[in-house]
């Protein structure tokens, strides 16, 4: 199994000047599973000569822009070119029926994928060869969400976008690879997101043997990552690696 990031930035500035790419990440191993195909997915996916056609489950964690952008595009290519009735689609209310602030993916795109699930965070989905457990995220008026993926004998944690909430350790207790969306160093007067200091306490509580940080936005990729991430592993002791657009990490690595 492998872990390829398409696009590590994250936040509205980097989303628009693309200083880091977005288009989320691939967790590849018996399937083939997208997570947030955010803007320009297809076109990193295809820079790193890998096929959308081998897409089998598309995980989109809520309807913020950077997170949903490209699902069509994506489900096109999952379904065949949109001539099968294929895959699995894994949304929230606000992808699959749409929100008032948030973007639905299209009815056409819907009526392309043969499994839609209705992520609901403590619920479990199970397919041939793994299982998602989906965990909760506060992030915005609408429902986000992360998960844990049981696949090829590890435990995979995403925190998806959320704040630091009560209980957010129990959720991913017992994970291999803990990958977090950290957009910021420090609080400020936006919430909705983990910043690295508590990424840093969520890695210390639970221990993985490897934590990654992506979705970062400009004040993180100014820091820059890489410092940060050493700066984590000191404080935890567990090993901690900043993201880069194109990275990819075998499952020996953890
Ligand atoms: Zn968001």
């Amino acid at each position: 199994m492998e872990i390829i990031f398409l696009g590590t930035g994250g936040g509205r500035i980097n989303l628009i000047n693309q200083t880091r790419a977005t288009g989320g990440f691939i967790i590849s191993g018996t399937k083939n599973i997208h997570i947030d195909p955010g803007p320009g997915a297809l076109v990193q996916l295809r820079r790193l000569g890998l096929s959308p056609l081998k897409t089998d489950i598309i995980v989109v964690t809520h309807s913020h822009i950077d997170h949903i952008s490209d699902a069509g595009v994506l489900i096109e290519g999952m379904s065949s070119y949109g001539l099968k009735k294929k895959g699995i689609l894994i949304g929230g209310p606000d992808s699959l029926e749409g929100t008032t602030d948030g973007q639905s993916i299209s009815e056409f795109h819907l009526s392309r994928v043969e499994t839609i699930v209705n992520a609901k965070p403590g619920e479990s989905f199970e397919f041939e060869g793994g299982k998602f457990t989906f965990t909760k995220g506060v992030h915005d008026s609408f429902p986000a969400f992360g998960f844990v993926l049981e696949m090829d004998g590890k435990r995979i944690g995403h925190t998806g976008d959320t704040e630091y909430y009560d209980g957010i350790e129990d959720v991913f207790e017992g994970c291999d690879l803990l990958v977090l969306n950290t957009i910021k160093p420090e609080k400020d007067r936006y919430h909705g997101h983990l910043t690295a200091e508590e990424a840093s306490k969520l890695i210390g509580r639970l221990q993985p043997k490897l934590a990654i940080l992506t979705h970062m936005g400009m004040k993180m990729i100014n820091y820059p990552p890489e410092k940060k991430a050493k700066e984590i592993e000191e404080e935890t002791g567990v090993m901690t690696i900043a993201a880069t657009d194109g990275m990819k990490i075998l499952s020996d690595q953890f």
